[in-house]
């Protein structure tokens, strides 16, 4: 194996200040009625910035300016003049994406070779795509003239800060309407540095609002009586309970929640192929991905062949700094995290299936977890069922396709699968019966703009991308 030398991105690119206040109004502004909180490197627990946490006045302060520059700039303007700001928007998002990309490893921990390569890539991507879409919504068949909802209340997880701040504002602009969005707690950094990009792109004030805070300022975002609409995308939990808000009232909902994907490998498909994406599928972003490909399911006859391949390649993972170009994973988001991910862990051990992890040192600061590999995993396990969100793969076998099928949709989640064979006709057959919102074929983790995201069951419902994407921000 070769020996890497340290190979660190300056952080001199990003110009981190000492407190962040809320962005409201196009303006940064102190919390009247709320507090604050510090945002961590999660790889070394360095403290970076003061967050401010709004409060229930906040929350209405930031929805009244999105009212008010609904009614009076941002509804009225045709969508050829808000596609301009949104194209502007992505070039900016192109312009400062190393520093972007080098901030959003620092305050969530995965490597900059993912944030720099796949999540920043794809925020500009979605921004240019809906920027398209702003002056033609007469023609994504939703009928003439549709209008949109009006204020959008926002509320995003902390796995992919940017990434998903981009699949709600994009959508939610192009179609007319203006936002409230509210970061995760722990990584409210980048969004924050998104709020000075739209000042840049001279957006009119009111048009985007930043309200940073802890669960209590989603939930008065949530129960606001004066928005129209509700994304939320995060856990199942705390979707049923924003769902159980909203009941009863007219706002427009739409949830993106767990999953628990099944990445099923048969005996006829390229098995270096394959655990390239069963690595893919489960150590990207450090498995903290909703569609991580969480349960592999390997045909028995080639199962342990399929497992001395992974375990070769696992071995060659490098785990460490985020900063580094080289690291393959990164750190675990949080102490809240890492500590869910051991408890399902140690679960698994309890319940009886084998764990294993290559050798590998880990730093002595920070939070961090080695990629784990549960095998002679049964359905009725914990580590089959629960989602652990962490770089933990349970492997379990399957000897038809039936059998891969009904053990694939045996979860009360719904948001992906994969398939890996050389057989087109068995991928078409599977796609059918797998009911799960997106089915990857030879591949996994694959993501694009125009291309709709969303689940089934648990999973939630709505669907995020594409021409589907705009339907969620339209009157139709
Ligand atoms: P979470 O606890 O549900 O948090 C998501 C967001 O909701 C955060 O901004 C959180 O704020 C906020 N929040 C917490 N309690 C709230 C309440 N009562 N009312 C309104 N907002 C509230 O989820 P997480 O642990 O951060 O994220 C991991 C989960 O998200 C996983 O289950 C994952 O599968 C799911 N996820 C799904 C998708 C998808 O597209 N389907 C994508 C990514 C993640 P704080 O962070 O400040 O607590
Ligand atoms: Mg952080």
């Amino acid at each position: 194996m070769f020996e890497y030398a340290p190979a660190p991105e300056s952080r001199s690119v990003v110009r981190l200040q000492p407190a962040y206040g809320l962005f409201v109004g196009g303006e940064f502004v102190d919390p009247t009625d709320g507090d604050s909180f510090t945002s961590i490197n999660p790889a070394s627990e360095e403290v970076l910035a003061e967050v401010a946490a709004g409060g229930v006045g906040d929350v209405d302060r930031a929805v009244r300016a999105a009212r008010t520059a609904y009614d009076r700039v941002w509804g009225p303007m045709p969508g050829r003049d808000r596609a301009k700001y949104l194209f502007r928007i992505a070039r900016l998002i192109q312009e400062r994406s190393r520093e972007l990309a080098v901030l959003e490893s620092l305050d969530n921990g995965k490597p900059i070779k993912e944030s720099r390569d796949v999540d920043l890539p794809l925020v500009a991507a979605h921004f240019f795509y809906y920027a398209g879409w702003a002056d033609k919504l007469d023609h994504a068949g939703f009928g003439p003239g549709p209008r949109p909802l009006g204020v959008a209340a926002q509320i995003i997880p902390w796995n992919f800060p940017l990434l998903m701040l981009a699949w709600k504002i994009a959508p939610a602009l192009a179609t007319g309407n203006t936002v409230v969005l509210k970061p995760a707690e722990t990584t409210s950094l980048t969004a924050l540095l998104f709020a000075e990009i739209c000042q840049q792109a001279d957006l009119p004030a009111g048009v985007v609002n930043i309200v940073t805070g802890a669960g209590d300022t989603g939930r008065a975002l949530v129960e606001h009586h004066d928005v129209d609409k509700v994304a939320f995308t995060g856990s199942t939990e705390v979707g049923k309970a924003i769902a159980r808000a909203v009941a009863g009232t007219d706002t427009k909902l739409t949830l993106e929640l767990g999953g628990k994907a099944a990445n099923i490998v048969f005996d006829d498909a390229p098995v270096d192929q394959a655990v390239e994406g069963i690595v893919n599928g489960i150590f990207f972003n450090q498995g903290h991905v909703c569609c991580a490909g969480s349960r592999l399911l390997l045909q028995e006859s080639v199962a342990d062949q399929v497992l001395a391949s992974l375990k070769r390649r696992m071995a060659q993972l490098r785990v460490g700094d985020p900063l580094d170009k080289n690291t393959d994973i990164g750190a675990i988001n949080s102490a809240a995290q890492l500590a869910r991910i051991r408890e399902l862990a140690d679960a698994g051990t309890a319940e009886g299936a084998q764990r294993w992890s290559p050798p590998c040192e880990l730093p002595d600061r920070g939070f961090w977890f080695a990629p784990t590999i549960f095998t002679g995993v049964t359905q009725a396990h914990r580590i089959a069922r629960e989602e652990i969100f962490g770089p933990v793969l349970s492997v379990l076998t399957f000897r038809t396709p039936a059998e891969a099928v009904e053990k694939a949709n045996n979860t009360p989640y719904g948001l992906s699968a994969g398939v890996w064979t050389e057989k087109g006709s068995r991928m078409l057959w599977l796609a059918d019966r797998l009911r799960a919102g997106v089915v990857w074929a030879n591949t996994f983790n694959k993501f694009d703009p125009t291309s709709p995201f969303g689940g089934y069951q648990e999973s939630g419902y709505g669907r995020e991308g594409g021409r589907h994407g705009l339907e969620a921000y339209l009157n139709v």
